[in-house]
């Protein structure tokens, strides 16, 4: 039966990378039927109070949430916390740094976007951003569609934002060990986000499995847009072999740009524990 409850803890606001206010998330969350909701900002917590307020109001069931940027073996890696203290000062400090070199990373991608044919992409991504703390590629993605040299944001990470796209400039965010650090010590419980996403091979995915849970990591993100019918299959069978718990959750950002719109997405397989079964025990 819990595994059929419309859990949807990924998602982002315009305090982040996404277009909606955390009130408007949490009124079409309720309109499109979730039972459980989270909202997930990129390495940012300021959306909570508002979310958690407006959820109330409401009578949706909210939980904090975050998505933590972290640098695993080379490769970018995202991180869910759920169900933490958004007041616990070491994780405020902990994404305070993890915020911090963005700017910097944006003005590189400026410059590289600016060689690579692309006119004013710093001052035409910093049109799309609310919280100038947070600035995304994704932001960039919506300027180049505007300006007409791509016809979709996907089309930009294809061609200029993606790995080894001209666009693209390394960055170095927080290590595995201090996001579940920061998650762990907030009281919360911390989920590997989309893990179809990462190009880690198969042992470079097993050692990532393997060192999370050794941080006390809890949860893996089984059920996400992201995820083809075998993947989904794939990471509950990981779930298993691991001891984690599934989560879910659509990674909503936008109406008109996210392929899934929050709370639509296919139930949790029922071989696997869902990860709001030990939030809740948490929280009785
Ligand atoms: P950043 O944290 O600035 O590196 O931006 C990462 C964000 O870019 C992700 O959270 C997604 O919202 C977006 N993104 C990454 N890859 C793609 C893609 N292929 N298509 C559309 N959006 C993407
Ligand atoms: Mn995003
Ligand atoms: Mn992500
Ligand atoms: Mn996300």
């Amino acid at each position: 039966m819990d595994h059929l409850l419309n859990a949807d803890l990924h998602c982002h606001s315009v305090f982040s990378d996404g277009t909606l206010a955390p009130e408007v998330l949490a009124r079409r969350a309720q309109a499109n039927g979730v039972g459980l909701w989270a909202l997930t900002d990129h390495d940012e917590i300021s959306g909570l109070d508002q979310a958690l307020s407006s959820a109330r109001a409401i009578g949706l069931p909210c939980l904090t949430g975050v998505e933590i940027s972290v640098t695993f073996a080379g490769v970018t890696v995202h991180i869910v916390g759920l169900g933490f203290d958004h007041r616990h000062p070491p994780l405020i400090e902990g994404l305070r740094r993890t915020r911090a070199g963005r700017e910097q990373r944006a003005r590189d991608m400026g410059a590289d976007l600016e060689r690579a044919g692309i006119r004013g992409a710093f001052d035409g991504a910093m049109k799309y951003v609310d919280n100038p703390d947070l600035i995304s590629r994704t932001h960039f993605a919506r300027y180049i569609v505007e300006a007409g040299y791509c016809s979709d944001t996907h089309e930009v990470f294809r061609k200029y934002l993606a790995e080894g796209k001209p666009g693209y400039v390394p960055h170095r965010w927080a290590s595995l060990g201090d996001a579940v650090g920061w998650i762990n010590g907030a009281g919360g419980v911390a989920v590997i986000a989309h893990p179809a996403r990462y190009a880690l091979g198969i042992n470079g995915e097993y050692a990532l499995f393997s060192e999370f849970k050794a941080h006390g990591g809890l949860g893996v993100e089984v059920v996400t847009s992201a995820h083809s019918v075998p993947e989904v299959a794939r990471y509950a069978d990981m779930c298993r072999e691991f001891g984690l718990l599934a989560s879910r959750g659509s990674d909503f950002h936008c109406p008109q740009e996210s392929r899934c719109d929050l709370g639509s997405l296919p139930d949790l397989p029922g071989s696997v524990t869902p990860i709001w079964a030990e939030l809740r025990a948490r929280a009785d």
